[in-house]
């Protein structure tokens, strides 16, 4: 298993030119975990990897976690089962559903994933519902929860922030990210750098309290180190505007980064227009992580 984990995944640092920046003085980089994996996509993989060690380590063959019909946590944690030679279980979001719900269902039932659809009711409940506990020891599952945002996956977000900081010879001022659980920004936190995160959902307040709590009591004060942006969700998780879709790909024939709707165009147009607003000042360097996501990407 350890081989799918263990290949050298330095993802580039790219340099971003914009007319936008130099009026500002503000210098920008975009890491590019986007790269390391077509299915095991960006911070998926980041955080799955020692998820993955710990599965393997306390001898757990199979692998249970959560997500909606459009999770790129599921998508991501269903191929590299696969890949790993694990089996897997996603309890999905929504009874009614049926692997031919979405792409994403599809493609982690063809990577032999077993889905069990539960109502939503029962899902808020997660691993404490009488039937996923059960089923969870039946199959002595290591459980993952939704998002994969747990300990494990801060250790290997924090290899991000020592990658780039290598990259870059000093760390960054920002890093950049979106949000969805926060695993990834608490990762960042806690290999103390000062992050601005994006909210990818509505009233994404709650996130602050989510990623204060992901972090270890010792590091817990970093919540002061967290820039949290919630004004950039564009009408809630998975929602979208004509005008989010022309600044994306408007983006990617300027940067040839390809973005997603979901989470990335967010996190840059929210970046972009904190810069036009004068929100940094002169000289600040600033890493935008590229989370990845691109399966979802809606199709133009
Ligand atoms: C899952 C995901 C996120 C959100 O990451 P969290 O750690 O849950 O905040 C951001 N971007 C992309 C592309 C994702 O797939």
């Amino acid at each position: 298993m350890n081989f799918l984990f263990a290949q050298n995944t330095i993802t580039p640092l790219e340099a971003i030119h914009d007319p936008l920046l130099t009026n500002a003085g503000v210098s920008l980089w975009v890491k590019r975990d986007d790269l390391i994996h077509p299915d095991i996509s960006g911070n998926k993989w980041r955080k799955l990897k020692y998820n993955f060690i710990e599965a393997e380590r306390l001898q757990k063959k199979t692998l249970l976690t959560f997500g909606g019909a459009y999770s790129n946590h599921l998508y991501a944690l269903a191929a590299a089962g696969n890949l790993g030679g694990f089996k897997t279980i996603g309890i999905v979001r929504g009874q009614e559903l049926s692997e031919n719900s979405s792409p994403g269902l599809a493609f982690c039932y063809r990577s032999g994933m077993k889905l069990v659809f539960i109502d939503r009711e029962e899902y808020r409940l997660k691993d404490a519902s009488p039937r996923v506990r059960q089923l969870a020891e039946q199959t002595n599952s290591f459980v993952v929860p939704e998002g994969g945002s747990n300990i494990h996956a801060l250790k290997g977000v924090e290899e991000l922030a020592d990658e780039v900081c290598l990259q870059l010879k000093r760390g960054p001022d920002y890093f950049a990210v979106a949000a969805g659980t926060g695993g990834t920004a608490a990762g960042l936190l806690s290999a103390g750098q000062k992050v601005i995160a994006f909210s990818a959902l509505k009233n994404g307040q709650f996130l602050k309290a989510d990623i204060e709590k992901l972090l270890p009591p010792d590091t817990a004060t970093a919540g002061g180190l967290l820039d949290l942006q919630t004004n950039y969700h564009f009408g809630g998780y998975a929602r979208h505007t004509p005008a989010l879709l022309k600044f994306m790909s408007e983006f990617e024939i300027r940067t040839s980064i390809p973005l997603e709707q979901v989470y990335t165009a967010k996190m840059f147009w929210g970046l972009y227009d904190l810069i036009a607003k004068g929100y940094f000042a002169s000289g600040t360097r600033i890493v935008a992580v590229h989370t990845g996501g691109l399966q979802g990407r809606l199709p133009r």
